[in-house]
């Protein structure tokens, strides 16, 4: 144990036997030289939660572990994808995370010790902490489907947590022929932004519809059902009719193999031979929840909904995708909500206070034409140690809403954006 953790737990110590309101660390302490917090991943909750710890107490030393240089934001891809904006659009770097006082480690972790209290990064070094937040998305399950290996994922990117993929499928469907099928294939649920397969279909039907109108799209679903389907289903009604084909499980939709020599997509019942395909596979919290041992055997990382500190390993939170929250999307929304209260709870914990129940929202825009979005938002509190929806509930988009009404949402769409990538990268 070195010098500097002793003091830090001495420090932890007489705050927690203080139990003031305020956070209660020696006034005589600088900037940073409080308790350690590491902070795997910089995407919407990792840097939201770094940033929330900040503003919180200057005192408590932040440092934010993120694998690239250079997030790319999955929200509004779908239209980089169809050409309709461009990839630095999505893009932000971590120089304004920096100049708010945050440590800022572009390396990816490879290792924790929840025992020791230590991340070990890529770069050989290895970080200290108090308490670790660990955010780190989503990764897919290796070995579901058949012929889906590297190369595949590569050839028929999901375009869901990687930025090149984006700009590998916008390639893919501007080299395309008039008159080719696009597959994409939906997961079952739980999955990141649940409405983003059937957004993408939707997106690249107008480019199809503009650029090449006698292709189609067509999506494979492990599904029954989809989130807003009535209201994703009359839009394309509206705007695309006969483009998008929509394949329930019931139909035949569940993907069985790939095969990527002839870029064909089997299901149960039929085999679909594609253009451009993109495959969305059954998903897991990203591999930095296994290095830490918070994952459970479903794939994804059970916590206190009031703290969300793991309940596999103490002193580590789990935050965004990777966390189980109960009714709560898997959304960027989600995240920088979440990321909050998990600050908030850390400096409770630090300060020997306890977390108070918190109140999240989500909300989630999906685009279907660049003048036409629908929306999904839900408040949620906790109950039976989970989050629940809480009043006014979830409420989504009237199904008998005029067109203005659709551009209104765009609009609120593309200011949602810019708002949370502005409060979470500067
Ligand atoms: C097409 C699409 C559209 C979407 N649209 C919306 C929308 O309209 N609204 C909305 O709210 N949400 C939307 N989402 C969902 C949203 O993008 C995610 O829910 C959100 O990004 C989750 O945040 P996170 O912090 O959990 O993960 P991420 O934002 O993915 O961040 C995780 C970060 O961790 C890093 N990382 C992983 N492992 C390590 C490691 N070992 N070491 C260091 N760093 C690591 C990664 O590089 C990444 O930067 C959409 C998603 C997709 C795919």
């Amino acid at each position: 144990m070195t010098g500097a953790r002793v003091h830090r737990r001495q420090l932890l110590k007489s705050a927690a036997a203080a139990g003031a309101a305020a956070v209660c660390f020696a006034p005589a302490l600088a900037q940073g030289t409080g308790p350690r917090v590491v902070i795997i991943g910089g995407g919407f909750g990792g840097t939201g939660c770094a940033r929330a710890l900040r503003q919180a107490d200057p005192r408590i030393a932040v440092t934010l572990v993120e694998a690239n240089a250079t997030y790319t934001a999955p929200p509004q891809s779908n239209a980089v994808i169809a050409g309709l904006m461009e990839l630095n659009h999505q893009q932000f770097g971590y120089n304004r995370v920096k100049a708010a006082g945050i440590e800022v480690a572009i390396s990816a972790a490879t290792a924790v010790d929840p025992e020791k209290r230590t991340v070990t990064l890529a770069n050989g070094s290895t970080l200290s902490y108090d308490r670790l937040v660990v955010s780190p998305g989503i990764d897919f399950r290796a070995g579901t489907i058949p012929g889906y290996d590297r190369t595949a994922a590569e050839t028929m990117p999901s375009a869901f947590n990687n930025g090149a993929e984006i700009t590998t499928l916008r390639r893919q469907l501007e080299a395309m022929d008039d008159g080719g099928t696009v597959v994409i294939t939906s997961p079952a649920n739980p999955a990141r932004c649940p409405p983003a397969p059937y957004e993408r279909a939707s997106l690249i039907a107008h480019y199809l519809k503009t650029r090449k109108p006698r292709s189609k799209v067509i999506v494979l679903d492990q599904k029954e059902s989809f989130t807003m389907q009535k209201l994703f289903e009359a839009a394309w009604q509206e705007l695309y009719p006969g483009l998008i084909e929509w394949v329930g499980l019931s139909n035949g939709g569940a993907l069985s193999a790939v095969e990527l020599a002839t870029k064909t997509i089997a299901t149960d019942f039929d085999k679909y031979k594609a253009a451009v395909a993109s495959i969305i596979p059954p998903q897991k919290a990203g591999h930095a929840a296994d290095l830490a041992g918070v994952a459970d055997r479903t794939g994804w990382c059970p916590v206190d909904p009031l703290t969300f500190e793991s309940r596999l390993q103490k002193n580590i939170h789990v935050i965004g995708d990777a966390a189980i929250a109960g009714a709560m999307p898997r959304s960027a929304s989600a995240a920088q909500s979440q990321s909050r209260i998990c600050a908030a709870a850390i400096v409770a914990l630090f300060a020997g206070r306890k977390a108070e129940a918190p109140t999240l929202t989500s909300s989630c825009y999906s685009l279907i034409a660049p003048d036409y979005a629908i929306s999904q938002r839900g408040t949620y509190r906790p109950a039976d140690d989970q989050y629940v929806e809480a009043p006014p509930g979830v409420v989504i988009s009237p199904a008998d809403a005029p067109r203005t009404a659709r551009k209104d949402e765009a609009q609120q769409a593309d200011n949602w954006f810019r708002t949370i990538t502005s409060e979470t990268f500067g």
